[in-house]
Formats: C-alpha cells, sequence, structure tokens
C-alpha cells in the first residue's frame, strides 16, 4: 500500500455538530489523543439549524404534566449556564446568548387546563406568569387577548456555540472526503495510502451514523428522521421574539426564535407544529401556511415587504417504537463503536457523559495529539437564515 506510515489514536469521532464538538472537548480536556472527522463544514446538518433553545423541559409540559422528557432535560439549563458564565466544563463565554428565557404566549380562548399548569407552584421558579403591562413585543398591544409566561429558558445562537466549541480543539478536527478516504472495519484508509486506526470510534455524525455503522460492518442502533420545514421571515421591524405559542394540542403550533440575516436584519425563524406538518408542504405552500397562521394569531402584525424562505432539516434519532423522540441523548455501543444521537442540542452534556462512562476503561495514551493527519481543516458552516447558504 501507500508509503506514509499508519497510525494509531486512542479515539476517533466522526460529526461535528454539537454531539461531536462536546464529546472531543471532553475527551481532550481527560488527556485522550482524540480526533474528530467532519465530511463537511463545521455544523452543517441539524446543529447549524437548531433554534438554540436550551430546554429544560417545559415545552414537553404543555399537555399539562411534566413528562419523562422534562424530567431529564431539568438539569441542562444549570450546566448550560455554567458554561456559558465560563465556569462550567467547557468554555462557553463566547457564545452568543440570543435571550434569557422564552415566553410562552396562549391564543385566546386556549385551554385553560395547561394555562393553570404553568401558573401552578408545580413550576415555581421555572415559569412565571407576566401582568399585562410587562408583556414582550409584539404582544403589548391591546389587540392581544391571550395569557403570557415567562419561561427560564435561555436561547443561543448556534452559529457562535460551533465556533466557541471547536475553538479549544482545532488542531485536533479533520475534514474527511469519502470519496478519497475508506472507512472499514480496519480503520480508515486516507489518500495517501496509509491506515487511520483507533482503539475506539464515536459516531456522533447525526444523519450519517447509519452510514458509518454500515462501513464499520457494524449491526448497530437503528436511526430514526424526523424531517421539519422551518420557515424563515425577515422584516427590519420585526421585535426579539423567543416563544412558544401554546394551541389546543401539546405540540406548540409555533416556535419563534430571532436571528440575524447578513445584512443584520431581524429574521423570524419558525418552527413547531407548523414545521412539522409542513413537511409534505411545497415551499410555496408552506409561506402561504406561515402567513395564514401568523395573520391569524398576530393580526396587528404588518409583515408588509417581508422576505419569506424555508429550510428544510431531518432530525436524527435513535428509533423509537413510538416514531417519537427518546427522552434523553442515546448511546449504543457495537464492539469497540459507540453511535450517539443527543435528539436534542441542549441534551449535547449528556451524549458526552455517556461517551466519557463507555470509555472507563480505557486509560488516555498522551495528554497532546500525536502528530498531524494529511488532511485539510473543516471550515465552519453557515445557518439557514444566511441567504448565502440558502
Ligand atoms: C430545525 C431544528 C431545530 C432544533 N431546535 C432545537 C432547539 O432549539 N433546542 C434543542 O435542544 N435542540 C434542537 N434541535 C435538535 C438539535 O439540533 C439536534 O439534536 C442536535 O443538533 C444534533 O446534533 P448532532 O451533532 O448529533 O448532529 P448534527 O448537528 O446533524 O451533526 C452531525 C454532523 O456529522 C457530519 N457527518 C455526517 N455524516 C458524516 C460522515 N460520514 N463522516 C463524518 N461526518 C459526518 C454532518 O456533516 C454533521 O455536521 C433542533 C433540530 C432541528 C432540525
Amino acid at each position: 500500500m501507500g508509503t506514509a506510515a499508519d497510525q494509531q489514536r486512542d479515539v476517533i469521532v466522526f460529526g461535528g455538530g454539537v454531539a461531536g464538538l462536546w464529546i472531543l472537548n471532553a475527551l481532550a480536556s481527560r488527556g485522550y489523543d482524540a480526533l474528530l472527522m467532519k465530511d463537511r463544514e463545521l455544523g452543517a446538518g441539524q446543529t447549524l439549524a437548531a433554534q438554540g433553545v436550551i430546554h429544560g423541559g417545559l415545552k414537553y409540559a404543555l399537555g399539562g404534566k411534566l413528562s419523562d422528557s422534562s424530567e431529564a432535560l431539568k438539569a441542562m439549563p444549570d450546566r448550560w449556564r455554567d458554561c456559558l458564565d465560563g465556569r462550567g466544563e467547557i468554555d462557553l463565554s463566547r457564545v452568543e446568548r440570543l435571550s434569557p428565557c422564552q415566553y410562552l404566549w396562549s391564543l385566546p380562548g386556549v385551554m385553560s387546563q395547561v394555562v393553570n399548569f404553568f401558573g401552578s407552584k408545580a413550576l415555581s421558579g421555572r415559569a412565571e406568569r407576566l401582568p399585562r403591562n410587562q408583556y414582550p413585543a409584539p404582544f403589548d398591544t391591546p389587540a392581544y387577548k391571550g395569557s403570557i409566561f415567562r419561561l427560564e429558558e435561555m436561547v443561543v445562537n448556534p452559529p457562535s456555540l460551533v465556533a466557541a466549541l471547536a475553538e479549544p480543539v482545532r488542531e485536533r478536527l479533520y475534514r474527511i472526503d469519502w470519496e478519497t478516504s475508506r472507512p472499514g472495519p480496519e480503520g480508515v484508509r486516507l489518500p495517501d495510502g496509509s491506515l487511520l486506526r483507533a482503539k475506539r470510534w464515536i459516531f456522533a455524525a447525526g444523519a450519517g451514523n447509519q452510514w458509518l455503522q454500515q462501513q464499520f460492518g457494524i449491526d448497530g442502533p437503528a436511526m430514526q428522521l424526523r424531517p421539519l420545514h422551518q420557515v424563515m421571515v425577515s422584516h427590519p421591524a420585526l421585535p426579539p421574539l423567543y416563544s412558544v405559542c401554546i394551541g389546543t394540542t401539546p405540540k406548540p403550533p409555533i416556535v419563534t426564535t430571532t436571528h440575524h440575516d447578513e445584512r443584520g436584519c431581524p429574521v423570524w425563524y419558525l418552527g413547531g407544529d407548523l414545521a412539522e406538518t409542513g413537511v409534505s408542504r411545497s415551499e410555496t405552500a408552506q409561506i402561504d401556511e406561515a402567513k395564514r397562521l401568523l395573520s391569524q394569531m398576530m393580526p396587528w402584525l404588518d409583515l408588509t415587504g417581508a422576505g419569506w424562505s424555508t429550510h428544510r432539516v431531518d432530525r436524527a434519532e435513535p428509533k423509537s417504537e413510538s416514531g417519537a423522540r427518546v427522552p434523553d441523548a442515546f448511546s449504543g455501543a457495537s464492539g469497540n463503536t459507540l453511535t450517539v444521537w443527543p435528539s436534542k442540542l441542549a441534551l449535547a452534556p449528556r451524549g458526552a457523559d455517556q461517551a466519557l462512562q463507555w470509555l472507563a476503561d480505557l486509560s488516555p495514551a498522551s495528554r497532546q495529539p500525536i502528530g498531524e493527519l494529511p488532511l485539510a481543516r473543516p471550515g465552519l458552516g453557515t445557518a439557514p437564515w444566511f441567504p448565502a447558504s440558502r
């Protein structure tokens, strides 16, 4: 084969979204000779398309009770806050915090049961009902007749998160082109002919995990994809809005976060049930549906001259019998491989905990990564609300 020498590392991570980058940081700080290989730009896939909400599980209480899912998420806001304040397991002090909270707003006349639940003692300290004189824009109008709660769930800007997670481990990141490199049960054959081996492999490649399992000849945990069709509306007069709308079912009709396009114009990024049910709609039909919903829910809002677009993306998760999201981060081992799906951006730290637990019997070989690979570094991807990325 090639003339270049074969190499062996402690751990090689495939991925480059929030899961892979969080795991790589955890491994590096514990002295593992660990690398990450990425097929496209950092964050491409789900992470840069995420709304950036660090859920504490309250959204999942819209059925009027705390579910398993919300209990698993409960510890996440504090853990992230420590990191964002620069005193946690990873220094995320450079991450842009878009909002310290989310607002839960109800459509007029909608279900007193959920409204009562959010005002109940069960959620005291986590959700607070606002008096009318504190309603944030765009609800600060007599035309809005519903209730508003402030939820202590912060929102971060995903591009700045990817940049902050990549920074401390820059020299461990490589871009892999699967046209010129080949994965297999022995390891990865690089373009110079050398074989790259690892004691352990971690698949944190989102929707790419199944393909990696096949290449490594592993009958690993099965995957499910749940598609979304997000909507973006940009207009210079849009107020910042980080909110979950309460409708008539446990699924919020619309979840809104606010970002800025490359000209600095505010963009409302709309998810929730609109994005789930909109999968079967064309881009034009999905935009029409978003316009219809917004004009029905906020008839006082003037969106004349707004720019509209959509973004399709799949959520990649472990297969569940019901087809629903699993309540916690998931990792499944097979031989010397571990497949990880955090299933929520907020749960990425839990994915890293599970990876470290799986590696508990492997002593780190070195405090520094050993030597460079003949591969390029990956660049940073762009978020859907940057028109250049569409
Ligand atoms: C529209 C949307 C909104 C969301 N909003 C939120 C939210 O507000 N809060 C929240 O907690 N969660 C949210 N989520 C969920 C969250 O984004 C995901 O759970 C999380 O980003 C998954 O991270 P990941 O690293 O596992 O996957 P990804 O971000 O998809 O990263 C996987 C990476 O692996 C790379 N890859 C794929 N195949 C290969 C290969 N063969 N070799 C090497 N690399 C490969 C891909 O290029 C990709 O960059 C949202 C998801 C979507 C889709």
